[in-house]
């Protein structure tokens, strides 16, 4: 890829994928983002938290969050691009998914209102009942700006890695519906007009088991607020999304799916984002990679452009490499999530597959995102640190990728139980002996039989070390799968 390719993320897309489904809406929007997007997403980004109105001029409690101006412009573009709709229509993530690069390319926060509403409709239209759906979806499938948004609530003040623990959230029957009581600590999308809860049902066990998934709308069939945002975060940054606390208070909900399965379904939901994430995560990088090598063409140090200076130029090389590599493994989780999204517990032989991959790839993709961020401010040296020039801001918002929808931690963890309960990591090698170098894949096989040896606290400390070679080999591999040998 040359420099000139780094600045447009479509015709990286093109490039790597060859045909495009839905080119010309994906040119479309990307000119948009690059004529009007990027000023309201600066812009946006400058202004900080959103405001919370919590009431009314009379007193009613109305809980609107007040955006700068130009936001719901900026929001709007990628739902009527097709971000939601476009996937129910083609039966098909990977219009939404090349949406996404797209857009994380200019403002990767603003990628989370349109991955978490289209988590909120596939699992509706999945696990919920023909009346709840006929009731939500269409709501959440409109193609212009009175479109419905979704959100994704699992975290708690006591913690998001232990979810089954630290679940509080209380689920009662109440006729055809439930009643929920708690609060989330953190709620991205807060406002959203459908929001997906993990919660406990009275009576469940309290560990993963216990919990269920359900639906539960901004207001109650009365037209009352139906959850209530007790504040919004101030956050380094994804200001595009505004993430606040939210509180449940016999608050009207319908249960998606048997209860025994809401552990299944949350895991489907966040499966979902964190594909996203990779997707974002690389986009991302190649924002950064772009803005470094503009500057290093014009910036003059020592009688030239400071990139072409042997030392800068191979650095850039070496992360332009790496951002490919990245890729190909983020796309492979997007192939792979394609094949088993429409599947249902207890899923099919691929489903451990795909779980490795993606849990490779939301791991790896936010690393090489927040180390070529960093660079990339080390390339425009002092300016790189100044609010006015905008690298900083990739480095915020490539430290929240690495965080939401699982920290490394948890990446690292549920991926090493993926491979020890379901052998996932004999199903990815298999699956990457038609593609990899033989010695190569030797070595790495050798390599995680070995590990798979140590002692049980002896695998979970030294697990970071075998996931890194994982991923870079297995996206090093991938790459030519994508022509990229
Ligand atoms: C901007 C932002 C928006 C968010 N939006 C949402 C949202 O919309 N919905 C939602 O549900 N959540 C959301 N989250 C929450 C996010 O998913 C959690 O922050 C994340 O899952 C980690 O949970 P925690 O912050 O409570 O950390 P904890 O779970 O308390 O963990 C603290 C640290 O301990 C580590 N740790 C935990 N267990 C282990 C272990 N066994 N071994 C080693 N280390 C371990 C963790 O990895 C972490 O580093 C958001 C977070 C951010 C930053």
């Amino acid at each position: 890829m040359d420099g000139e390719g780094l600045s447009s993320p479509v015709s990286f897309l093109k490039e790597r994928l060859g045909v495009l489904a839905d080119e010309p809406v994906l040119r479309a929007y990307e000119a948009w983002w690059a004529r009007e997007g990027r000023p309201i997403s600066e812009g946006v980004d400058r202004a900080g938290t959103p405001w919370l109105k919590m009431f009314d001029r009379l007193g009613t409690r109305v809980d609107e969050i007040l955006y700068p101006p130009g936001y719901k412009t900026l929001l709007h573009q990628g739902y009527q691009a097709g971000v939601v709709w476009r996937v129910f229509e083609t039966a098909s993530l990977v219009p939404s998914y090349l949406l996404g690069y797209v857009t994380s390319f200019y403002d990767s926060g603003l990628y989370c209102p349109y991955v978490v509403s289209l988590a909120t409709a596939v699992a509706l239209e999945k696990y919920g009942t023909e009346s709840v759906k006929a009731r939500f979806l269409p709501e959440l499938l409109r193609r212009d700006a009175s479109v419905w948004q979704g959100a994704t609530w699992m975290t708690e003040v006591k913690g998001g890695s232990d979810l089954g623990t630290a679940v509080e959230t209380r689920a009662r029957p109440a006729g055809d519906r439930w009643h929920l009581t708690g609060e989330k600590y953190f709620a991205s999308n807060a406002g959203a007009e459908l929001a997906l809860v993990a919660a406990r049902p009275e009576g469940a066990p309290r560990n993963v088991r216990g919990l269920a998934l359900f639906l539960v709308p901004r207001y109650r069939e009365d037209g009352g607020l139906n959850y209530t945002i007790r504040r919004l975060k101030d956050k380094i940054g994804t200001r595009s999304v505004p993430t606040g606390e939210v509180e449940f208070h016999e608050s009207e909900a319908y249960r998606l799916g048997e209860q025994e399965e809401g552990i299944y379904l949350i895991m489907e939901v966040l499966n979902l984002s964190r594909v996203a994430n990779s997707i974002g995560s690389v986009a991302l990088t190649q924002r950064v990679l772009a803005d470094a090598w503009s500057f290093a063409r014009e910036r003059m140090a020592f009688g030239k452009p400071i990139g072409e200076h042997p030392l800068l130029r191979r650095q850039l090389e070496e992360r332009v490499a790496q951002w490919e590599d990245a890729f190909a493994l983020a796309w492979e989780a997007v192939a792979l999530l394609e094949r088993v999204w429409r599947q249902t517990p207890p899923y099919s032989e691929t489903y451990p597959l795909f779980r490795l991959v993606a849990h490779l790839a939301k791991y790896w993709t936010a690393e090489v995102a927040v180390q070529t961020a960093r660079w990339g401010i080390e390339v425009y040296g002092g300016i790189g640190t100044l609010t006015e020039f905008g690298m900083e801001r990739w480095l915020r918002e490539a430290l929240i990728l690495a965080i939401w929808e699982g920290t490394p931690h948890r990446q690292l963890l549920d991926g090493l139980e993926v491979m020890e309960r379901k052998g996932a990591h004999q199903a990815l090698l298999a699956y990457l002996r038609p593609l990899a170098d033989p010695r190569e894949l030797e070595r790495m096989t050798a390599r995680v039989e070995a590990y798979l040896q140590l002692p049980p606290s002896e695998k979970e400390a030294q697990v970071e070390g075998l996931f890194r070679d994982l991923a870079s080999f297995t996206a090093r591999t991938l790459r030519g799968k994508l022509g990229l040998r």
